[in-house]
């Protein structure tokens, strides 16, 4: 069993990106097995539980059909000595590798949270429900619909359909439907399932003969059926048909059917027109990714649920420094935590940006030529195609001189190249220019001084 435990480690190291990996599975040690259930080796409880909500039913599935078992199980146990070990880790890197970064980040030590691990019914995640679910303009309607939907089920949001992109909280407003509907109802049959693992079940029932069971677990146990990621079934054709009829036997009878995607349905590729089709007939409502206000309202809420003690001034460095998705805003948030509490240090502002530096660099760092470009064109009110022109007119030659010294400056690019994106000029052209600009500013011209630093400035804020 380790064997197929390390090979599916393997697996997912090629899945994930080296940090999340680094971060949650590497640490993880074999405690051997009693029967089919895995006992995992942690540094602390905060491992289990994000795992468990991230990782573990990829980690399972693959373990599942590696050894041939379909009733793999995992138990945790807490082991010290592991978090012992990491904190060595970290001190040698702290020491070797200076300045610290995140690249392969040390979590330890965290908080226990025995309080929040409840039953789940339904297979749903405890953890994502309305109450933990910030709204903003981003996510107001998809939130509106699910919360009706989730209010009378089967009746006027039927189906209901959600898409966004990646990690930015369809899963979490699926699951929030099932809690609200079920503590309204608690004799409801929810069924909680990600398009994958139906695709498997489904495969699984053919070759085992358990069709039977099988549409009857999905077309008449069930009242609510909340279907994560269904784009994972385009393309496989006998499943999507198997889904098709399982759809139709719960919408007719007014089961409520709950449809995630990471597009829009018709833009579902390979997904056939006559699902697609029936995906509209309800309400179908996107999320966007979180406006910065949105942001800082979401970190200081996972803050508050960890026991995350986070100034604000924290909080909105994040929200501005990760604008990519929630889930990865949420992961830097805990990693911040996981490490401060390992090095005993109060998450204060110079604690993160230090923390954040190898994985999110500063906003600086990640100016181009042509922000450059834009902001002294904005500065001067020029156009773009002035900047990069021959003319010789002070009031062009002047701002074209000061980009492309702050080109050289900022983001050290070769006079070759900024001779290309200037308009195709010669490299001795822009080195002469930066050196104008260079010899003025050590004479402390004014007039150059006042322009940099509000072109600075300008970028600082983008
Ligand atoms: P998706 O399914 O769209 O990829 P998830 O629902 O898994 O995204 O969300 C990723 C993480 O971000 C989850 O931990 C979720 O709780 C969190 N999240 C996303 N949006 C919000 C929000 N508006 N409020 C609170 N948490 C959110
Ligand atoms: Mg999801």
């Amino acid at each position: 069993m380790q064997e197929h435990w390390q090979s599916a480690l393997s697996d997912m190291r090629t899945r994930l990106s080296a940090e999340n990996f680094e971060t949650w599975l590497a640490p993880i040690a074999w405690g051997g097995c009693e029967g089919h259930k895995l006992r995992l080796r942690i540094p602390n409880k905060f491992y289990a539980d994000w795992i468990r909500t991230h990782y573990l039913e990829l980690l399972l599935g693959l373990v599942r059909d590696k050894s041939g078992h379909s009733d793999i199980d995992v138990s945790w146990e807490v082991d010290e000595r592991l978090a012992e070990e990491l904190i060595k880790t970290e001190a040698n890197a702290r020491e070797s590798a200076p300045p610290p970064s995140l690249s392969s980040p040390p979590p330890a030590a965290a908080r226990s949270r025995e309080n929040q691990v409840a039953p789940v019914p339904a297979n749903l995640n405890p953890r994502y429900r309305f109450e933990s679910f910030v709204v903003g303009p981003s996510n107001q309607l998809a939130h509106a619909a699910s919360a009706a939907a989730a209010s009378s089920p089967g009746a006027r949001y039927n189906p209901l359909f959600i898409y966004g992109g990646v990690g930015l909280g369809k899963t979490h407003l699926v699951n929030a439907i099932g809690h609200r509907v079920l503590e309204a109802r608690p004799n409801s049959r929810i069924l909680y399932v990600s398009a994958e693992r139906f695709t498997n079940e489904f495969i699984a029932a053919l070759q085992n003969h358990k069709m039977d069971e099988f549409r009857n677990l999905y077309r008449t146990q069930c009242d609510v059926l909340l279907m994560d990621d269904i784009q994972f079934l385009a393309g496989r054709d006998q499943t999507m048909e198997e889904f098709f009829h399982t759809f139709n036997a719960l919408y007719h009878s007014d089961k409520q059917i709950v449809v995630s995607s990471d597009v829009y349905p018709q833009q579902m590729k390979e997904m056939e027109e006559r699902l697609i089709s029936r995906f509209q007939w309800g309400m179908v409502a996107d999320i966007q990714a979180p406006e910065l206000d949105t942001r800082v309202a979401i970190v200081k809420k996972k803050a508050e649920q960890e026991g995350i003690d986070l100034p604000d001034e924290v909080a909105h460095f994040l929200a501005e420094t990760v604008q990519s998705n929630v889930r990865e805003l949420e992961g830097t948030l805990l990693r911040l935590a996981v490490k401060a509490e390992l090095l005993k240090q109060p998450i204060e502002i110079s604690f993160a940006r230090e923390a954040l530096r190898g994985t999110h660099p500063p906003r600086e760092s990640l100016t181009t030529v042509e922000d450059i470009q834009r902001a002294v064109c904005e500065y001067f009110n020029i156009r773009m195609s002035d900047l990069k022109s021959h003319r010789r007119h002070r009031s062009v030659a002047q701002p074209r001189m000061i980009a492309m010294y702050m080109c050289r400056q900022r983001l050290n690019t070769s006079y070759t190249e900024l001779g290309d994106r200037f308009g195709g000029k010669d490299h001795t052209t822009v080195m002469s220019a930066v050196r104008k600009i260079e010899g003025r500013i050590l004479s402390r011209d004014a007039e150059i001084l006042a322009s940099v630093q509000a072109i600075e400035h300008r970028l600082g804020r983008n």
